[in-house]
Parts: structure tokens; C-alpha cells; sequence
């Protein structure tokens, strides 16, 4: 067999169940090491609280250049209880923060995706979310998160002020897109756009260049322009109708996590942060599951491995370019959930449980 070139990715478990989970990534990148004959080179590293202990840092400038190097990072997820009293610069989340920011990872990727397996576990009707499979593009970097001026000021009537600043450049705006009518090309097709423009200018901003790049670059693509509340009401009312949803930072932030919850189960959910192409085609690139570090179930063996393995999948099909394997690990994915396997979190009547471990065993088991 050939054997392809190594690619680099570096493992940040980091705290909590991160590392149980990205055990089970591991596990999957042994296995196409030694049955594809992929030449996955990993590293692992600290980050996060587990970071802190060892350095007195959430992450350290060595595993930032490491994360520089690699192809893709894969992160499990930072922060517990026993960090949640640091000052603000040394608590984990900070390193999630730079990294994203450093490695200028502006276009945030978060499927919803509804298991027709585990339809029961979504808070709506069967009908409503069968088969859903949305992407959420949110726009990372910009926006009213980073905006200037911001702060709380003292003001004359001896109030005080809180201010935030919501800005975008057509560059921030036009890049993003872009990531949203690509994805779009390789699904159905179709970008619904979401902003403010009845009450913000920079949402009449956002809607002009979004419809620009669509009309001089990706005339193939429909695209549908929707303000960001009826796209909140939207999203509960009818979700199937979209296929890829492009917003804004603060926008994005409130629809993913309600897109998310359609699906039933934060174990399940990846999510990829895409930066720009170089010259060469390569991108930055990170990928982590969108839950946290569970401390309530951290060392019980009961996390769900499955939104960290499709995070891998998806690090496969937009990083490295290995489609054939993404799609190889998605099926397997549904294989076992077909055969009723179930950690607990999504565990329901007739199905059998199974720890952490043994769900991403039994899903090498399932791979072609
Ligand atoms: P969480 O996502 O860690 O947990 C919320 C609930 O979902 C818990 O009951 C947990 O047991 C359950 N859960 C989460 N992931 C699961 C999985 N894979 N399998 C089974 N059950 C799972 O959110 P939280 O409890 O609000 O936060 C805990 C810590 O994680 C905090 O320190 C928070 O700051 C941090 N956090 C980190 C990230 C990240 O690293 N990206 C994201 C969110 C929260």
C-alpha cells in the first residue's frame, strides 16, 4: 500500500472528561494508522486547568507554536470547580480564547444533526426534527465581542454606562460567507444569512456583501436573507427548512446553542473553528466537542465519546482532506447507535448501556 504523507495533529484533552473522550480519538487514529495506512503523527499536550497545575498557565507559548505546526488541534474541553477562582488571565477558558484568536480561527462550524436513532431524546416532535441536519456557520473573531470602545464608565448623573461596540468590516463579513456558501456547494445548496438589518447598520452591511459574494461568486447557491429573531423562532417552528445558516458572533452564539438543542444531546455535538487558507490551501484549524468538562460525571467512565469522535470526522473531511475516512467513521457512528448501544446520557428504554470506552471500541468495530 502507499503510503501518504504525515500529518500532524496535536491532541489537547485537557480537563474533566476531555481526556476520557479524546482517548477514544486516539484509539481511532491508531486504527487508521495501522488498517489505512494513514500516517497520522500526533503530540499531545496540556491545556487548561491541567495546563495551570504544571506551568501556572492555561496554556503555555510551547503547546501554542505546537498548535501553530499541527494541521489540526483536536481540543476535549477545559475548566472544573477547582479552577473557578483564579483570576481572570490564568483561568482555562483563557486558553480556548487565545487559541482561537492567535490562530485566527474566524468561522466557527457547528452541525446540528438529529440521530433518526434518538429522535426521543430532542425536546420537539419527532416530525419537527427527524432527520434534521443543519450547519451553523458563526462568524468567530469580530463583532460585538471585540468591538472598541467597550467598558463600564461612570457618567454624569452618577449612573454608569456599559458599553459594547457591534463592528464588522466587509473583509470580516465577505470571508465568513464565503466558508458558508462553500459548505453549502457540498450539501443542499442553500445559505440562509441571519443579521439585524431592520435596526443595526452593520447588519445592512452584513446583508449587502453576503448577497454580493452569492451574485459574483456562488450563483448556483440560494440564498435567503433572515432577521436573527425569526430565525431564533424559526429554528423551533419548521428547522428542516434550512440547510446552512451564516451569522454573526453574538447572533451565532445564541442560534448554535438553540440549533444544538433541537438535537437532543450535548455528548453528540462537535464543532470545528476554521481560519484562512495560506497560499498553499492549507488552514488553521480546530476542532473540540461543543460540551464541556463534565466534573459531575469526570472519572465515572459515563461521558459520551460520540461529539469528540465527529469532531476528529470533521477535522478528516476539512482539514485533511480525507473525505472517504470522514464518512467511513460517520456511518460507523450510526452503526452502533442502530444496534441500540447508548452511554448514559442518551440512554432509553430497550437499549443497552455501554461506558466511554466501549462505545468508541464498539465503533472501530464498525469502521470499513
Ligand atoms: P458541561 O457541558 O461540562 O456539562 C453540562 C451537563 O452535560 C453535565 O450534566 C454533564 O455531565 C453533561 N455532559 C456534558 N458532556 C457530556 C458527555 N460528553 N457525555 C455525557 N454527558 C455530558 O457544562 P457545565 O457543567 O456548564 O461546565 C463544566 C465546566 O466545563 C465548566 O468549568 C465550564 O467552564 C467548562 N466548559 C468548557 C467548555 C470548553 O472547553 N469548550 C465549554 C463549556 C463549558
Amino acid at each position: 500500500m502507499i503510503k501518504v504523507k504525515k500529518r500532524k495533529i496535536l491532541l489537547l484533552p485537557g480537563d474533566g472528561i476531555g481526556p476520557e473522550v479524546v482517548d477514544e480519538v486516539k484509539k481511532i487514529i491508531h486504527w487508521f494508522n495501522k488498517k489505512k495506512s494513514l500516517d497520522f503523527e500526533t503530540e499531545e499536550d496540556l491545556v487548561g486547568g491541567a495546563s495551570y497545575e504544571k506551568h501556572k498557565k492555561p496554556i503555555t507559548d510551547e503547546v501554542f507554536y505546537k498548535a501553530l505546526e499541527s494541521e489540526a488541534v483536536i481540543l476535549g474541553a477545559v475548566g472544573g470547580p477547582k479552577w473557578d477562582d483564579l483570576e481572570f488571565s490564568k483561568r482555562p477558558e483563557r486558553a480556548l480564547l487565545k487559541l482561537r484568536k492567535e490562530l485566527k480561527l474566524f468561522a466557527n462550524l457547528r452541525p446540528a444533526i438529529c440521530f433518526k436513532q434518538l429522535v426521543d431524546a430532542s425536546s420537539l416532535k419527532p416530525e419537527i426534527v427527524s432527520g434534521l441536519d443543519i450547519m451553523i456557520v458563526r462568524e468567530l473573531t469580530g463583532g460585538i465581542y471585540f468591538g472598541e470602545p467597550r467598558g463600564i464608565k461612570p457618567i454624569e448623573n452618577g449612573e454608569r454606562k456599559g458599553i459594547n461596540t457591534h463592528t464588522y468590516t466587509s473583509g470580516e463579513i465577505i470571508r465568513v460567507a464565503k466558508v458558508a456558501f462553500e459548505l453549502a456547494q457540498k450539501r443542499n445548496k442553500k445559505v440562509t444569512s441571519c443579521e439585524k438589518s431592520n435596526v443595526m447598520e452593520s447588519g445592512i452591511l452584513w446583508r449587502e456583501e453576503v448577497q454580493k459574494v452569492k451574485d459574483e461568486e456562488y450563483t448556483n447557491i440560494e440564498l435567503n436573507h433572515m432577521l436573527a429573531d425569526n430565525c431564533a423562532m424559526q429554528l423551533l417552528k419548521d428547522p428542516k427548512q434550512f440547510d446552512v445558516i451564516v451569522t454573526d458572533n453574538l447572533f451565532g452564539d445564541i442560534l448554535s446553542d438553540e440549533a444544538a438543542m433541537l438535537t437532543g444531546s450535548l455528548g453528540l455535538l462537535p464543532s470545528a473553528s476554521l481560519g484562512a487558507k495560506d497560499k498553499n490551501g492549507k488552514m488553521r484549524s480546530m476542532y473540540e466537542p461543543v460540551h464541556g468538562s463534565a466534573p459531575d460525571i469526570a472519572g465515572t467512565k459515563k461521558a459520551n465519546p460520540i461529539a469528540t469522535i465527529l469532531s476528529f470526522s470533521m477535522a478528516l473531511r476539512y482539514s485533511l482532506e480525507l473525505d472517504k475516512e470522514a464518512d467511513n467513521l460517520d456511518q460507523a457512528v450510526q452503526k452502533v447507535l442502530d444496534d441500540g448501544l447508548r452511554t448514559k446520557d442518551i440512554l432509553s428504554k430497550g437499549k443497552k448501556e455501554v461506558s466511554t470506552s466501549q462505545m468508541g471500541d464498539a465503533i472501530i468495530s464498525k469502521l470499513k
